[in-house]
């Protein structure tokens, strides 16, 4: 059979029940796994036989979502985290550790922006952030001996910035390193990005994939494409023995398809323990089954206030690469072609009391500090977030004063619109 499209995938993939099973994904509500001998557990200790023992590890439940999740991805092999920060945290710690440097884009979500800066450094993993859009001799600078990955997000969050993912990809391939993708925004009905040469994607499942504000969770998706051999001495925690699974070198025993997620598994879950509970996994897949059909829509809303705000006179600047004008919007053409998601950042012409203004009067869309849900929502970086900084830090911070991050929901777009006129209206 030809291979199924990205709707089907999102229904069906990763669970088929057999003869008289549940046909929707069974919660696995348990701790752990009964065992007839010592010795059928003693092999899933030594990671010689495939099974279940212990949830922080891993549960049935969260691992027929991981593999709808790599079918999405076109990966190889997946893990579901207890949240997005989870996921960014341990795709970057299965190949650092103290010593170790990390390329990133500036351009990223704040939280991962302040793990990688602080909490990283205090672990001593270093990292040199380069802009998403800087040249070829920038990024090839930021490299060390010692650099381990680049990291980036296929579409920024706030910033909306559009990640130039072949580029990055080859930079770090040029430097035997593989590129890590947080693919939040655009989820896989928008961009695969191991299609354009990336290692490894994660996702805030939070976001767009549970799409109804209801769990909090992360994943990694591994392409199977990295060779972890061919760079042993930059990965030695993959390609070489894990004396605490009885020395098994991960890249040999589970080979390029399976290493990442077997690493990130039993050596990872088992020691920090943030894995996505069951019951989350559960309304996840929830969420995933209808994916294909709210992105779309979420696009569509997205793409026509951000052009009703760029028509509007209190609107100094609309972010958002469906627009013509914007500086990502050629890249957007290229790895964006169906859309790219709901989220606008605008910035209001009053600053920050008109940010402040604008927000209260909304009557449909939420102040949230969320984004990429069924529920219009916003929020003011300078009236909440960032609300000690003044007006000069925050124009430091490349954050404007006015700024505003409006994730359009499912609702219809006239009535969004007309909620943002009558409060615009008001300023
Ligand atoms: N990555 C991106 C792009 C995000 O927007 C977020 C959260 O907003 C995260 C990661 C962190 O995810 P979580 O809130 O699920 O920990």
């Amino acid at each position: 059979m030809s291979e199924q499209g990205i709707g089907t995938k999102c229904v069906q993939a990763g669970y088929t029940p057999g003869n008289g099973e549940p046909r929707q994904i069974p919660i696995i509500q348990s701790t752990t796994f009964r065992y007839e001998t010592s010795e059928d557990m003693g092999a899933l200790f030594d990671l010689e036989a495939s099974g279940y023992f212990y949830t922080r590890l891993q549960n049935p439940t969260n691992d027929y979502v991981a593999a709808k999740l790599a079918a999405l991805e076109g990966g190889s092999a997946a893990i579901l985290t207890s949240s997005g920060q989870a996921a960014n945290f341990f795709a970057l710690f299965n190949l650092c550790s103290c010593g170790d440097h990390i390329v990133a884009s500036s351009s990223i979500y704040g939280g991962t922006f302040n793990l990688i800066s602080v909490t990283m450094a205090r672990m001593g993993i270093e990292a040199t952030f380069v802009a998403p859009d800087c040249t070829a001799e920038e990024l090839n600078a930021a490299f060390r001996p010692n650099t381990r990955a680049v990291f980036g997000e296929t579409i920024a969050n706030p910033a909306l910035t559009v990640l130039d993912i072949e580029r990055f990809a080859r930079a770090a391939h040029e430097h035997g390193v593989p590129l890590i993708v947080d693919n939040t925004f655009a989820t896989p009905v928008n961009c695969r990005p191991f299609e354009w040469g990336a290692d490894i994607v994660t996702h805030s499942t939070t976001k767009y994939m549970d799409g109804h504000g209801a769990a909090v969770g992360g994943a990694i998706v591994d392409s199977g494409h990295f060779d972890w051999m061919a760079h042993a001495e930059k990965f030695p925690g993959l390609c070489t023995p894990d004396e605490s699974y009885h020395g098994i070198t991960y890249a040999e025993k589970f080979g390029k398809e399976g290493a990442f997620i077997t690493k990130c598994t039993a050596q990872l879950m088992r020691d920090f323990g943030s894995i996505q509970s069951p019951q989350h996994a559960f309304l996840l897949n929830l969420g995933l089954e209808s994916l294909h059909v709210r992105v779309p829509r979420h696009c569509a809303n997205g793409q026509a206030m951000a052009e009703f705000l760029a028509a509007h006179p209190k609107v100094e600047a609309v972010h958002y690469c469906g627009l013509p004008g914007d500086p990502y919007h050629a890249l957007a053409e290229k790895y964006l072609p169906h859309g790219s998601c709901g989220v606008v950042s605008f910035e209001l012409k009053g600053g920050r009391e008109a940010a402040g203004r604008f927000m209260q009067s909304l009557k449909l869309c939420a102040i949230e500090t969320h984004v990429a849900d069924a529920r219009t929502c916003c929020l003011s970086p300078a009236t909440t977030t960032h609300r000690q900084m003044t007006d000069e830090q925050l124009k430091a911070a490349g954050v404007p004063a006015g700024l505003v991050r409006l994730s359009c929901g499912l609702e219809d777009a006239a009535d969004l619109i007309a909620d943002v006129e009558q409060a615009l209206a008001v300023i």
